[in-house]
């Protein structure tokens, strides 16, 4: 099985083991019971994905755990209560009081407040570099500097990293990499293929796809590095629940389908605005204007349909009442459902963006007609006149 659309159909089902069914069914517990306590010292002593107690995870966990291992090609998947757990989880994995680590500025809101209140706590200290750093990537590191953490494409602003030539470096000096593929999903980019050790994945946008749940992933490829997440994981418990689980796995099966109509709306729509007179920039990496469009191009098989634009009109009230104006677009957080979404969003706390002082609106394209989106923005534009 080695094409990802096929594995994204038949990973993790084994209907022989459950009757026939074709979806692993939703098992549910806390307890599990022994024959003998033999039996039970037995299962405790596996350890690795705990079979004594529902803590560890029941079959449809454990289903859903076995596809997203196969789609990053790797052996091992934890999966989480939500997207920022799985990313507190592999950073407090790697670091210890008095440690450094570098975090590109773009980075996701959450994980930026996880750094700034919770590592600080513990004495953690954090660099905010550049994006779109490169070699000099080297001069930031630290004797304390213990982890590399790469975000691709950037939070609302997609700028996108050069992830060969940054976790090349970070070998060089010992530091462990952990890169946030949301945004690309096993789909578009492998980030095992590009030497990176740890992925982070929000599971609650494009793999669950429908907007009702929230969930988390890690995979990782080294057995020694699982242990360590998982020794990690199991003391913070922020397991997912079997229900959510099925629902990503249900939702998982038809993500080649959707990210393809997300990415040609989408990439329609980024079009239609470039050439619309009250934008002043699309930021898109698949659009060959965008400035990261060669590294785009390099190393991701594809895009889906969440990106931003930039208007010439930067007042606060007239950008609430564009906002306010979207009929069929829905205004809210997140992106990757089959639903449109549009959000405004200021990023000037942050040193290194293309637009610091603009609003970026991001957009998320749906599943719903071109033509009728078309047709709500072009009406929501027009209140901006
Ligand atoms: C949404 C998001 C997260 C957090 O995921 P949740 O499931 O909402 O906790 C992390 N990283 C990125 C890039 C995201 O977009």
């Amino acid at each position: 099985m080695t094409s990802i659309r096929t594995k994204l159909v038949h990973a993790g089902r084994d209907a022989k083991k459950f009757l026939g069914m074709v979806n692993p069914p939703i098992f549910k517990t806390s307890t599990v019971l022994f024959e003998t306590i033999e039996e039970f010292h037995e299962k405790e002593k596996q350890g690795i994905a705990m079979k004594s107690y529902g803590r560890g995870g029941t079959p449809t966990v454990e289903a859903f755990r076995q596809a997203l291992a196969a789609l990053d090609n790797v052996e091992y998947a934890i999966v989480t209560g939500s997207g920022i757990s799985a990313i507190v989880v592999s950073l407090l994995t790697f670091l210890s009081p008095g440690d450094h680590i570098l975090i590109p500025d773009c980075t996701y809101r959450c994980t930026r407040r996880f750094a700034d209140q919770e590592l600080k706590k513990y004495g953690i200290e954090t660099t905010y570099y550049h994006p779109r750093i490169r070699e000099e990537i080297a001069t930031l590191i630290k004797p304390n500097t213990k982890l590399l953490y790469l975000e691709s494409p950037g939070y609302v602003s997609y700028e996108i990293q050069d992830v060969p030539l940054l976790v090349g470096i970070a070998k060089k000096h010992n530091l462990i990499t952990i890169l946030d593929n949301s945004w690309g999903t096993p789909v578009f980019f492998q980030p095992f293929a590009k030497g990176v050790d740890v992925v982070v994945q929000s599971i609650s946008k494009y793999i669950n796809g429908h907007s009702d749940i929230l969930m988390g992933a890690i995979t990782v490829a080294r057995e020694e590095l699982y242990q360590r997440l998982n020794a990690t994981f199991s003391s913070y418990a922020c397991v997912a629940s079997p229900e959510d689980c099925y629902d990503a796995l249900r939702g998982m099966r038809t993500l080649a389908v959707r990210l393809k109509q997300h990415e040609a709306s989408g990439l329609q729509i980024a079009q239609w605005l470039e050439n619309r007179p009250e934008v002043k920039k699309v930021i898109h990496p698949a659009l060959p204007s965008y400035i990261d469009y060669p590294i785009w191009k390099r190393d991701f098989e594809g895009t889906g349909g969440t990106f931003s634009f930039i208007l010439h009109e930067n007042d606060e009230r007239k950008i609430n009442n564009f906002a306010n104006s979207f009929k069929l677009f829905g205004l809210g957080l997140s992106w990757g459902g089959y639903d449109s979404l549009v959000m405004p969003y200021r990023v000037s706390n942050r040193t290194y963006v293309d637009y610091k002082d603009d609003y970026y609106i991001r957009l998320h394209i749906g599943l719903e007609d071109i033509e009728d989106l078309l047709a709500d923005l072009e009406q929501a534009l027009s209140t901006i006149k």
